[in-house]
C-alpha cells in the first residue's frame, strides 16, 4: 500500500515537473530555426567545404602535400613549348594542365592546412555545407574541368614533344660525334706527317743519308787537300 502511494506520488511529479519546463518555455524567445526556410548567420571563418578556382590553379600540388590526411589527388600534364596556357588572377604562369584535382571530403578534417600554402589563392573553404549523401563515393568533389579527349590530346602532344627532343638529342650527338671523328682522324693525318718524315729522315739516315754524309765529308777532305797541294806548290816555286 505504501509502495502504491509512493509510486503515485512520483508519477504526478515527475508529470507536474515536465509540463511545468514545457509551460516556462511558452513564455520564452524561441531558438528553433525553420530549416530550410531560415538559416543561421554562419561564423566568419567557417570551415565547411573546399573549393577549388581550377582557372587559378598552377599545378604546384602544395597543397596536396600540406593534407595531414591525404584527401587531395591532383594530376598534371606538362605543357607543350606551342601551348599557351595563360596566366591565373594573380599573375601566375600556367605550365601543367592540371587534368585531376579530386578532394575527398569524407576524409577531410577541416584543418585548413591546404588553403594557405596556396600561392595563388585559389583553394579556399566556404560556406556549403549541404552535400549530405548516401554515398561515401558522392563525397569526391572532382575540380578539374578537362574532358578525356583533352587530357588525352595533352598527353599525345606531350609524347610528340619528348620524341622530337629525343631525336633532335640523338642527331645533335651523332653530329658532335661525326665531327669529334673527323677532327680525330685530321689530327692523326697531321700526327702522321711528321712521323712519316721522321721514319723518311731515319731511312734516308740509315741509307742514303749516311752515304751523303760520307760524300760531303770526302768532298771537304778533297777541297782541303786540294788547297794544301795549291798551298805548298806555291811555297815551292817561291823557295
Ligand atoms: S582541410 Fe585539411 S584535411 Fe581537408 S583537404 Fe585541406 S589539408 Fe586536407
Ligand atoms: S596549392 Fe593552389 S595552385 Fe597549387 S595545386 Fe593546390 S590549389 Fe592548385
Amino acid at each position: 500500500m505504501v509502495k502504491a502511494l509512493s509510486d503515485t506520488y512520483l508519477t504526478f511529479k515527475t508529470i507536474f515537473t515536465g509540463m511545468g519546463i514545457t509551460f516556462r518555455h511558452l513564455f520564452t524567445k524561441s531558438v528553433t530555426v525553420q530549416y530550410p526556410l531560415q538559416r543561421d548567420v554562419l561564423p566568419e571563418r567557417v570551415r565547411l567545404k573546399l573549393h577549388v578556382n581550377i582557372d587559378d590553379c598552377i599545378g604546384c600540388r602544395l597543397c596536396e602535400r600540406a593534407c595531414p590526411v591525404e584527401c587531395i589527388d591532383i594530376g598534371t600534364i606538362k605543357s607543350t613549348d606551342d601551348d599557351d596556357l595563360g596566366e591565373t588572377s594573380t599573375g601566375h604562369k600556367k605550365k601543367l594542365w592540371v587534368d585531376k584535382f579530386d578532394i575527398d571530403m569524407a576524409k577531410c578534417c577541416y584543418c585548413e592546412l591546404c588553403v594557405h600554402p596556396c600561392p595563388t589563392d585559389c583553394i579556399t573553404m566556404v560556406e556549403e555545407y549541404e552535400y549530405s549523401t548516401y554515398d561515401r563515393n558522392d563525397l569526391i568533389f572532382p575540380f578539374s574541368d578537362m574532358t578525356p579527349e583533352q587530357i588525352e590530346e595533352a598527353n599525345r602532344k606531350l609524347e610528340e614533344e619528348a620524341e622530337a627532343k629525343r631525336r633532335k638529342k640523338e642527331e645533335a650527338m651523332l653530329a658532335k660525334k661525326k665531327k669529334a671523328e673527323a677532327q680525330a682522324a685530321g689530327g692523326e693525318a697531321e700526327g702522321d706527317k711528321p712521323k712519316d718524315a721522321a721514319s723518311g729522315g731515319s731511312a734516308e739516315t740509315s741509307g742514303g743519308g749516311d752515304k751523303e754524309k760520307a760524300a760531303r765529308r770526302a768532298e771537304r777532305e778533297a777541297r782541303r787537300a786540294a788547297r794544301r797541294a795549291e798551298r805548298e806548290a806555291k811555297k815551292k816555286s817561291e823557295e
